[in-house]
């Protein structure tokens, strides 16, 4: 029999069994081996009675003192219980449920060794449904005197059934599958092979650290981590090469127009901003596309430097465009642009899917015939309908709020292949990022403009909100502004609009003769643009908003940020909220509403906001509490679900599969050097999977 039978053919298991584990996707005996224990227990050693405490589950051993319950006369008990003593100790062990023979193996003076969680209960140590290991003292190599592996339930398969089937797979078939990584490679991972990987998975041997194993990181259980980044890593490591082949127009920078971008500077830009244009004004120079990620935490400055690398295509007669993913951002891009270039013949165009149809029309027309240098909008730019006559540089602004196919739609856009900058604020960790953007070359804005105060982050309960009340009526006073962010309740838009509408109404009576405005999804865009106008314009003071306002948002002069309901937001979130506060010198603040309940809980979490402002360690914190299904981008990323891998916990092991997969892609791009043929039947493998499954 090979690991590709039918499951029933293992010893040990038959028709019966083998359709209930068919039933949890174990079909093949291959099949088994790769299906894992959720945790293990230590029963290396049988532990003194007194030496127990509680919470630990060990294997003790002892004489049998009394049987108590099990059957009365005819009738039988609810419970049955055993005293067991070692000369140490004594011990109840307790069943609830059982089956009647059960009470007939225990006979007062017998030895037996029992397993299972201890409690404490009236100064006894106790064990409730404990596994019985042996009654004498026979050896049994699954379930004693080894570290065990506990598996996920598999219905109609009791546990001690499903650890011999186990034992019986890994014993036929472990030691036969095929390693498809050199020893070089496995070497310098740190990892064994994979036939030592999967028996000791199984059935770990007598000297390693269980509690490595318990956590998933042991050097057998890193070896499939190892394969599953590296299948990641590679396929980003081809899409990285095909554009290294691609042929773009080349937009070398020359001193007129980087003279001509200074002079219009409203601002000297940072080290980290001066750093990342000569990064990117080196990348346009060349005759193969630019793909570049650039991260800077909010408020580090991006914007400017996307204009930079538009003005360059400008001079070169080229078309441009930037896409942000709010109508908000886009009108706000397109004024600044528009703003930084007055009096040059730059044309900036807005395309957004709000303009009325005549102008949407008139937008698209000037974009195909190319009177329309520099393109701001959403991601109306990438529909259908819209022609660049020339497109050679592509700006994605909050890419982390598009996925990777609205990347390769702007992409699209032009006749070659144009130059590509996405930018991102990092509410994406490091290791997701190199998982997310890993065919991309990276820029850091790691610096904030001078002048800047972090903000003063503060969790409020209700009793609080008189104060902040107070805070908003002193800032306003002095010239300042401030938002009012409502969670949007995607299920009843209603109940959210009602409320924000509540909430701008109780404010106009705490602060009569202040402008309050009100701003939410449901708005005609002509309604938003007019409410932020205002806004930035100082006529409104108070801004009451759903999220519309959570990314890019620049109004300088705001200096406080309440969040209602904060519980409900997703930290990365509120790192965005904060980040439309402190764009000035003069100090802001952030006030995290809590409130009913849950109060107490949703403080601990949102503590980490008074703590940092670190939107890194905020991001890693979010991704630790969430998982990363949860931010977006990944799930139209086109990355498989990781099934060993976690993406926080494996960051070394993702840098070193990405090292190894980029220099074996230089080699052997091929992979069909003889040692590498293992390699590509691995990838063939996973990818011919990956398509069964959708
Ligand atoms: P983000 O990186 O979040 O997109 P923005 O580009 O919106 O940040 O910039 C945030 C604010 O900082 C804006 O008001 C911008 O004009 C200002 N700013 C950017 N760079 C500098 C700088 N070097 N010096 C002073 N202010 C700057
Ligand atoms: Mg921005």
């Amino acid at each position: 029999m090979t690991a590709a039978h039918p499951i029933q053919y293992v010893k040990g298991v038959g028709p019966r069994l083998g359709e209930k584990l068919a039933a949890r996707g174990i079909r093949t005996p291959h099949d088994a081996l790769y299906f894992f224990p959720r945790d293990y227990e230590d029963r290396r050693k049988v532990i003194p009675i007194r030496e127990l405490q509680a919470g630990m589950t060990a294997p003790v051993r002892g004489k049998i003192l009394s049987v108590t319950g099990g059957k009365a006369g005819f009738r039988t008990t609810r419970l049955l219980e055993i005293v067991i003593a070692d000369g140490t100790g004594r011990l109840s062990a307790k069943w609830f449920r059982f089956h009647p023979s059960l009470a007939e193996r225990f006979r007062v003076g017998d030895a037996v060794t029992l397993c299972g969680p201890v409690r404490w209960f009236r100064f006894l140590p106790e064990m409730h449904h404990p596994e019985i290991l042996a009654e004498e003292d026979a050896a049994d190599p699954v379930h004693s005197g080894r570290i065990v592996p506990i598996y996920p339930e598999v219905e109609g398969v009791p546990p001690r059934v499903l650890r011999k089937i186990q034992w019986e797979v890994v014993q036929r078939h472990a030691l036969l599958e095929v390693e498809c990584f050199p020893a070089g490679i496995l070497e310098r991972a740190g990892i064994p092979p994979l036939q030592d990987s999967l028996s000791s998975i199984h059935f770990p041997r007598d000297d390693v650290d269980v509690a490595r194993f318990r956590e998933f990181s042991s050097p057998q259980q890193r070896r499939l981590i190892f394969g599953e980044l590296f299948a990641l890593q590679w396929a980003l490591a081809l899409r990285r090469a095909g554009t290294e082949r691609e042929e773009a127009v080349p937009l070398p920078w020359d001193r007129e127009i980087v003279g001509e971008i200074k002079r219009r500077l409203p601002f000297e830009l940072t080290g980290a901003q001066r750093r990342v244009v000569n990064e990117i004004l080196k990348d346009l120079g060349n005759p193969h596309p630019m793909h570049r990620l650039l991260q800077g935490d909010v408020g580090s400055g991006k914007t400017i430097v996307a204009w930079i690398a538009a003005m360059v295509a400008w001079r070169h007669g080229v078309q441009s465009a930037l896409m942000a993913p709010t109508e908000i951002l886009a009108e706000q891009h397109y004024r600044r642009f528009d703003a930084l270039s007055a009096g040059l013949p730059v044309r900036v165009a807005l395309l957004s899917a709000a303009l009325p149809p005549k102008e949407r029309e008139a937008a698209r027309k000037r974009i195909r015939n190319g009177e329309a240098d520099i393109v701001v909008g959403t991601h109306a730019l990438i529909q259908e309908s819209v022609e660049f006559r020339n497109l050679a540089l592509g700006v994605i602004d909050e890419q982390h709020r598009f996925g990777v196919l609205q990347r390769a739609a702007l992409r699209k856009k032009s006749k070659t292949s144009p130059h590509l900058l996405v930018m991102t604020a990092t509410p994406i960790p490091r290791t997701l990022a190199i998982t997310l953007y890993g065919d991309l070359d990276v820029s850091v804005i790691d610096e904030m403009p001078l002048g800047r105060v972090p903000v003063r982050t503060k969790v409020v309960t209700e009793d609080g909100r008189r104060k902040v009340y107070e805070e908003i009526r002193r800032e306003v006073a002095r010239g300042g502004r401030a938002y009012v962010v409502l969670p949007l309740v995607e299920e009843s838009g209603r109940i959210a609009l009602r409320d924000a509408t509540r909430t701008a109404e109780r404010l106009r009576e705490a602060f009569p003769g202040v402008g309050v405005g009100l701003l939410h999804g449901r708005m005609k865009a002509a309604g938003k643009e007019a409410v932020m106008r205002r806004f930035h314009e100082g006529d409104l003071s108070v801004l009451v908003s759903t999220t519309v306002v959570e990314v890019g948002v620049d109004v300088p002069e705001a200096t406080v940020m309440v969040v209602e309901h904060a519980e409900r937001f997703g930290l990365s979130q509120l790192h965005q909220l904060r980040g439309r506060v402190g764009r000035g010198i003069r100090p802001s603040s952030c006030f995290l509403m809590t409130g009913g309940e849950q109060g107490e809980d949703a403080a601990a979490r949102l503590s980490i906001m008074e703590q940092t402002v670190d939107g890194f360690r905020i991001a890693e914190e979010d991704l630790r509490i969430r998982g990363p299904g949860d931010f977006a981008g990944v799930r139209q990323s086109g990355i498989p679900d990781l099934v060993f891998a976690d993406l926080v916990r494996d960051a070394s092991i993702l840098r070193m599969a990405r090292e190894i997969a980029s220099e074996l892609h230089r080699e052997d791009p091929n992979l069909s050097a003889p040692g590498h043929v293992g390699i590509r039947r691995f990838l063939e493998l996973r990818s011919a999977a990956a398509v069964g499954q959708d």
